[in-house]
Parts: C-alpha cells; structure tokens; sequence
C-alpha cells in the first residue's frame, strides 16, 4: 500500500536539502549563536564579535537565514524576528503591538482566524478588551465596508489572515492593509498558510506584521518568523536575553532557522513553477471528486484561493467515517468535523460561512504539496467515491431511508494498517 498525503496545511515534509543544511547545526556546528562579552563588569551581547569560533559561525549562518527569509518576503533583514513558530509569531505580533499601545483597548479581527490569533482575541477580550470578529459571507470572504466601519479611534490592531487554513480562501490582504491605515491602525496578517504558496512582496503592501511558519513550507516545527515593519511599535512578548536585537529573549533556534532560511529560498526557487503544478492536480482531484461523488460540494471561494488547497463537503456523511477509510488506503486528510478536529466544535471556519450542519460534519480538507504525484491524485478520484457510497449507504440504512446496503464496496479495510 503507498502512502499518500493530502494534509500539507496540517504540516509538510522536509525539504531534503533543508535537512542537509540543518544537519550541521545540530552536529558540528553548535555554537551559541549569542556568546557573550564581559564588558567592564556588564555583560553585553555583541553580535559580530562572538569570542570563539563556534559562536561566530552560528552567528553568521543566522544572518544569512535572516537575509533568505527577507527576501522571500521583500523585507529587510533587521525587520526579521525568529521565533518558536506561527503561534509564537502570532501571540508576538498581538500581545506586542497592544503593550505598545496601552491608551488602545480595541481589537478586530475575522471569525475564521487559526487558533493561534483566535484565542489570543478571546483571551485579550477576558482582560478588557472589546473584540470584534468580522463576519464571512458564504465563500469565506469578508466584507470590507465592515472592516472600515469598525475600525475606531480606540482600535490598536487589526489582525486577519492571509489565506484560510482550512478553505485556503485568500483575503484582499493589500486593500485591508490600505484602509487600516488610513485609519491610522495597525495591521498583523497571519500568512502562515500563504507564504511559500503565493508570492508576496511587502514593498508592495502596507502589512506592518506578519507571520511564518517553517513547518508549512517543508521547513521543520518549532521554528517560525515574525515580520515587524521598522518602524512598528512592538514590545517583546518573550522576555530574557538580548537575543534577535532584544526582539525576541531565548537562546537562537540556529538549526531551525538554518532551515527555515533554506526553506524560504527553495519557495522562492521554485514556487512558480511548483504552484502551477499544484494547481493544476488540486483542480484535478478537486473535478474529479465532484464528478464521482453524488451531493459533494466545494467549501469556499474558489477564485480567490489557495492552489494547493480544496475543501470538499461530502453531504450527509461523517468525515471521521471518510478519514478512517481513507487511511486504510493509505490517504491522508482532515476533517473540519470535531471528532477530527481535537475540539468539541465542528469547523468555525465552515460554521462562519453559513455551511449547513451536515455538510460540515462531512468536510474534507485536501491540501498538496510539492511532492503530490498525478498517480496519486489519480488514485484518489478513484478510490472516494467508492467510500462515500458505502457511507451513504450506512448512514440510510440506520436513518431507516432505505434497505439493506446493496455492498457496492468490495475492498476490506485494514483498521490497523501499519506503514
Ligand atoms: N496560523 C495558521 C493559519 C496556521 O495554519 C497555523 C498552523 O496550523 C498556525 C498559525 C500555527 O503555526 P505553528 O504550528 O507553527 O504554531
């Protein structure tokens, strides 16, 4: 049995060439990358002028990862922090801008937003913040006037994503960078899901923080960027050390930012190229799925998407149900369901967008990647239809809809595949 793995928004795997160039960091080079001075009784942290070789070599391969990060993004190097992640950059960007806004007490953002802006919203709210959550319409978009409207005089941050973790629906993240500002606000995206997906140019917009995530671009976890536009107002969020300029306290993550830097230059390498590739499979897959499988539908707006990502509800069937037949293929997905999804609410994301109950509960995500085969999408359009039948057909049969399934589906699954 292959394997094939459709959850490349959950995480994706690493580059080889990004191990190749970690590797060293672990092994030889394990030099802190912030060796210290003892200057005159005060300790003072002195970036070109580490003391012995080894810190001045993890030193150096820091820069460069900052310059390859920079420049996937049209920044500057000084206006790169590494942190432990999307969340970590998240919870920066938010909590960060706000101490540095104190007279501010007025927070927007999107209903749809990860976790990682979501409760940190919700949490800042506990303490005397008034939230407001924009709505989406029924493609996942959101409506700009809306925005506009809320922003106040009270208002210290806007946070909204830049493409849906779980729709891969893309936010006009340009024009709602232009009317924060004209208002005088704040502007954090959350690009997690984007960056290394589309290409971005922050030259060319007005986004003053903004979020990344090594493990979603073939980097490895626990590392991730936070963009701060210079100039942007920002208290660290992590207290300690000097490291990252004061920015950001710990001692450097120089493996996993020796990756992420690599990571970042592969995108940029050959995501053109790639996403054209992607696109075409994900549209592929998606066509096919919706010509096979009665009463499937696509979740979100599909002109303004993610070219890796399709989110397909498949009506009237449990996605646990879909995954778990599926994974004795060997496919793996997700399932905006909430079984699947480790809380107990099914999708906000599709709940936001007016998705029926039902369809939510039978949501797949499938999201691609640089290494996803034709044959394997291929595969796939062959090998659902035959389990959302089977499905279909259980779940009438317990309805009491219809007579005993007519067991249109031959293949046994494995319940405990090991691969
Ligand atoms: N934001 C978005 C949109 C995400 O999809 C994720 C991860 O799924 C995160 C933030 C969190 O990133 P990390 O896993 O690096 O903490």
């Amino acid at each position: 049995m292959k394997n094939i793995y459709l959850d490349n928004n959950a995480t994706t795997q690493i580059d080889q060439h990004v191990l190749a160039a970690m590797t060293p960091y672990l092994k030889e080079f394990y030099g802190n990358a912030s060796s210290m001075h003892h200057f005159g009784g005060q300790l003072r942290h002195r970036i070109d002028q580490s003391l012995h070789y080894y810190g001045r070599r993890a030193q150096q391969a820091l820069e460069a990862s900052r310059a390859q990060a920079a420049k996937l993004i049209g920044a500057q190097p000084d206006e790169i922090i590494f942190t432990s992640g999307g969340t970590e950059s998240d919870n920066t960007a938010i909590h960060g801008v706000l101490a540095s806004r104190p007279d501010k007490k007025h927070i927007i953002t999107s209903r749809v937003e990860h976790p990682a802006v979501r409760a940190v919203c919700r949490l800042l709210q506990t303490r005397g913040y008034r939230l407001t959550e924009l709505p989406v319409d029924a493609l996942g978009q959101l409506d700009l006037k809306q925005l506009e409207e809320a922003i106040t005089e009270d208002t210290a941050l806007v946070t909204i994503m830049y493409a849906n973790n779980e729709t891969g629906v893309v936010f006009p993240v340009d024009q709602i960078a232009r009317i924060v500002h004209a208002k005088d606000c704040l502007f954090h995206c959350d690009a997690v899901q984007a960056v290394g997906k589309l290409p971005i140019d922050l030259q060319q917009t007005e986004i003053d923080l903004l979020s990344i995530s090594g493990h979603k671009l073939h980097g490895p976890k626990g590392i991730g960027v936070l963009y701060v536009r210079r100039g942007t107002p920002l208290t660290p969020f992590m207290v300690g050390g000097h490291q990252e300029s004061g920015r950001r306290a710990g001692t450097e993550n120089v493996a996993g930012i020796v990756a992420i830097g690599q990571a970042c230059e592969l995108a940029q390498t050959y995501m053109a190229e790639e996403n054209s590739r992607v696109r075409r499979l994900r549209d592929k897959l998606e066509t096919g799925l919706l010509k096979h499988c009665l009463d499937a539908r696509v979740n979100g707006d599909t002109a303004h998407r993610l070219p890796n990502t399709t989110n397909i509800s498949f009506e009237f069937v449990e996605g646990e149900a879909i995954l778990l037949l599926m994974d004795s293929l060997g496919i793996a997905a997700s399932s905006g369901s909430a079984c699947t999804s480790g809380s107990l609410e099914p999708s906000h994301v599709l709940r936001a967008m007016g998705v029926p109950f039902t369809a939510v509960h039978g949501s797949i995500r499938f999201s691609l990647s640089r290494y996803t085969t034709e044959e394997e999408v291929d595969f796939v359009i062959r090998e659902m239809p035959p389990i959302i039948q089977r499905l279909r057909e259980i779940s009438m049969f317990s309805a009491g809809k219809n007579s005993a399934p007519q067991a249109p589906y031959e293949r046994k699954p494995q319940l405990d595949p090991i691969r």
